[in-house]
């Protein structure tokens, strides 16, 4: 058996199934993934694979995965520690339903805006000690090019169909992906907006969503070979009580306490090969460039996720693609990932479905 369970890693990883969709069910596709009852264990045919974290289909109900695999991420946030959450998968699998990354029906159920409601909450229940700064931006990788979806200039602008490799939106810079002299990964030339309420942060959400590129192939006509990125910085400035010396006089009036994370919700492109799109020269190097984030970010979460390996040292090979690189600070140290694998049970999709399912146990 193939096991991907990771317990004490740094890596989660979480298999969702969707339920067939309408589509699927008028080709009279079958379900063919079955879930081990009680178990978090995929089988595939002759494949089987245990993961930390099952749901859908017949596993944990989908309501459970963000209690159990994002509301400890955002409760980290709150204590200084990055993270990351990656929905993985061939498009068509839901990974932007999941991350509630489009504004479709049934957005609301997605991570982000769950991310959303309970941040706000908690920042309501700590105003009176802390004081709090939050940053939005939200990106994609398109051809390893950063494209900034909240940059208003480029709304309306922003078919990169239309964009030859290599150029950008006349008049903007494009964005660079720089790093601190203190390992701080920062995005020069990308829009942060500071958002003051829940409300603020979901147009951000809504405004980006709308922006992101979209192309058609044969597979999907929504099909998305872009990562999107949205970022949650949060800033918090803890007004600690005035330290007092053993004779009771003021050493310290205000005494501060600052810590800064952020939260990167990422919404992948399609691991589905290049070749099953079928198309111009074009998008096949799209999926190509696709494929090298998607690459070097299985090298890395593999890489992180072997203790041996780690302890030995051993290179990450962050530095292979843009995702990697924008990822970097979040990723492996005192991070905290979570990886959703994504899949559709219908049988047509059976030989990505255990692609996704192979890479998803590659993640160790
Ligand atoms: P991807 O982003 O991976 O290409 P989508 O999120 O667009 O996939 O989902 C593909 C289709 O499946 C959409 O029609 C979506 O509404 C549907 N879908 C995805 N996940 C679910 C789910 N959990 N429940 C019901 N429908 C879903
Ligand atoms: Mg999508």
């Amino acid at each position: 058996m193939e096991n991907g369970s990771s317990e004490n890693c740094c890596v989660k990883v979480a298999v969702h199934i969707r339920p067939l969709i309408a589509d699927e069910r008028l080709h009279s596709c079958k379900d063919c993934v079955i879930v081990v009852p009680g178990k978090p264990q995929v089988q595939l045919g002759s494949h089987s694979f245990t993961f930390d974290y099952v749901y859908g289909s017949t596993g944990s109900p989908s309501s459970a995965m963000f209690e159990e695999c994002v509301a400890p991420l955002v409760d980290g946030l709150f204590q200084g520690y990055n993270a990351t959450v990656l929905a993985y998968g061939q498009t068509g699998s839901g990974k932007t339903y999941t991350m509630g990354t489009g504004f479709r029906e049934g957005y609301q159920s997605g991570i982000i805006p769950q991310v959303m409601n309970i941040l706000f909450d908690k920042i309501e229940n700590r105003r009176h000690q802390t004081e709090f700064q939050i940053r939005v931006s939200f990106i994609e990788i398109l051809k390893e090019e950063v494209r900034d979806l909240l940059d208003q200039s480029s709304v309306g602008k922003a078919d990169a169909f239309n964009i030859p490799a290599g150029k950008t939106i006349p008049g903007k810079p494009p964005v660079q992906i720089r790093e601190t002299s203190n390992g701080v990964i920062t995005l020069a030339g990308s829009t942060e907006v500071d958002v003051r309420t829940q409300n603020e942060m979901a147009s951000c959400l809504e405004q980006g969503s709308l922006n992101r590129a979209t192309g058609s192939t044969n597979m999907n006509n929504q099909s998305s070979r872009s990562h999107a990125i949205f970022t949650i910085t949060l800033e918090q400035i803890r007004k600690l009580a005035p330290v007092f010396n053993a004779d009771g006089e003021t050493i310290d009036e205000m005494n501060e306490d600052y810590l800064c994370a952020k939260l990167h919700l990422v919404d992948l492109a399609g691991s589905e090969r290049a070749k099953r799109t079928g198309s111009d020269g074009l998008r096949f190097k799209e999926g190509v460039h696709i494929n090298k984030g998607l690459l070097a970010l299985g090298n890395v979460i593999s890489a992180l996720g072997d203790e041996k390996k780690r302890k030995e040292g051993i290179h990450v090979p962050y530095r292979d693609s843009k995702l990697t690189r924008l990822l970097q600070d979040s990723l492996g140290g005192n991070s905290r990932t979570v990886m959703i694998a994504c899949i559709s049970p219908a049988d047509i999709n059976e030989e990505e479905t255990l692609n996704t399912l192979k890479y998803a146990n590659r993640a160790r």
